[in-house]
């Protein structure tokens, strides 16, 4: 059983390595910004006010992720299997409560791993992103060196790609601002704690996947 954190620029491909980590070692993979949009799609109180931040590439009041991601620990999957965060914390505020909660349990986290990539990459990627509709499946495709094989469809279970509502110019750069001033900081609060693993991100998925794999075999 793994308890693990991901962190990395939004775009930083952090999905595309949550998909093997969640296999390989049977976590539960959960991530915020996964929870927060099935409540817009589920129309809920807390959808609806998520959205309005979310569209603008800012957080969401950490009361309602912390409240939220709470929620999710306690659920017996993750009792039994550790999990697998991703998107959560985005700040040194969520990462306390998230140790609070650890402690509380007696718990603690096995690692934290930091994938890097630079600015200019993320906008290039985000901009060509696709993600498969199907809940059951979420593939991501990038149309510049991951595209599908016809166009807007999913390889894997032949439903609809879409564009995520964030994936544009002014919500990226918003939400790369956002990362540096209050995610980064992060950085620094698990590297204190000895949990930090940085791993610069590859161009090939599968490099990248290599580095990772490395760390959490260290
Ligand atoms: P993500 O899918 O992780 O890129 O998240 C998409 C959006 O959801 C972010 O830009 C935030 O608006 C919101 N979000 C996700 N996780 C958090 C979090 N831990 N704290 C605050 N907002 C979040």
């Amino acid at each position: 059983m793994k308890r693990l954190v991901i962190l990395g620029a939004p775009g930083s491909g952090k999905g595309s390595q949550c998909k093997w980590i969640t296999k390989d070692y049977d976590v539960p993979h959960i991530s915020t910004g996964d929870i927060l949009r099935k409540n817009i799609a589920d129309g809920t109180a807390l959808g609806v006010e998520a959205k309005s931040y979310m569209d603008k590439g800012e957080l969401v009041p950490s009361e309602l992720v912390i409240a939220l991601l709470k929620a999710r620990l306690d659920e017996e999957d993750c009792k039994a299997k550790g999990f697998l965060l991703d998107g959560f914390p985005r700040t040194v505020e969520q990462a306390e409560s998230l140790d609070e909660y650890l402690k509380e349990n007696g718990i603690s986290l096995d690692r934290v791993v930091n994938i890097e990539v630079p600015d200019e990459e993320i906008m290039a990627r985000a901009l060509n992103r696709r993600t498969c509709s199907n809940p059951a499946c979420k593939e991501i495709y990038n149309l510049r060196d991951n595209a599908p094989q016809v166009e807007n469809v999913c390889d894997k279970c032949g439903s609809a790609l879409f564009v995520r509502d964030d994936d544009n110019e002014a919500t990226v750069s918003k939400r790369l601002e956002v990362y540096h001033t209050q995610t980064e900081p992060l950085i620094k609060y698990y590297s204190e704690q000895g949990k930090l693993s940085t791993v610069v991100g590859q161009v090939l998925l599968e490099d990248t996947i290599k580095l990772v794999k490395a760390e959490l075999e260290k």
